[in-house]
């Protein structure tokens, strides 16, 4: 590159927005559709356990806690957000969340259950 062309980028670039953001001051506006943590909805789960099967990683298991309660136990220190689960699921009992800040310091907080209906 010319030293005059190279001139005009640099102080053209001192006028444009910046193409990054303060991360984590600025928080990060994800669009729609993002595959972040997985949620999960006891009223619809009906247990047939087809997440379970199709989870790439087994970073989901599904325990029968009463009659026609489950719960969900996710190990996202498993998980890589394919968001199969998701999609294999019959009755929508799971989806997805913009939600990304999901490190941990300690592996056991990576554990989440979601507890079954009352
Ligand atoms: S696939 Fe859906 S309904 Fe079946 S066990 Fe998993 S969450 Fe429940
Ligand atoms: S998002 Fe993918 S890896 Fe994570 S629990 Fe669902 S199927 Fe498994």
């Amino acid at each position: 590159m010319r030293p005059g062309k190279m001139l005009r980028e640099v102080l053209g670039s001192i006028f444009k927005k910046p193409a990054t953001n303060l991360y984590p001051a600025q928080k990060m506006d994800m669009p729609e559709g993002f595959r972040g943590k997985i949620k999960f909805d006891p009223e619809k789960c009906i247990g047939c356990k087809m997440c379970m099967r199709d989870c790439p990683t087994n970073a989901i298991t599904i325990n029968k806690v009463g009659e026609g309660k489950f719960e969900a136990v996710f190990d996202l220190s498993r998980c890589i957000y394919c968001a199969q689960c998701v999609d294999t699921c019959p009755k929508k009992a799971l989806s997805t969340t913009k939600e990304v800040e999901l490190a941990q310091l300690d592996k056991n907080k990576l554990r989440v259950v979601f507890h079954s209906k009352e």
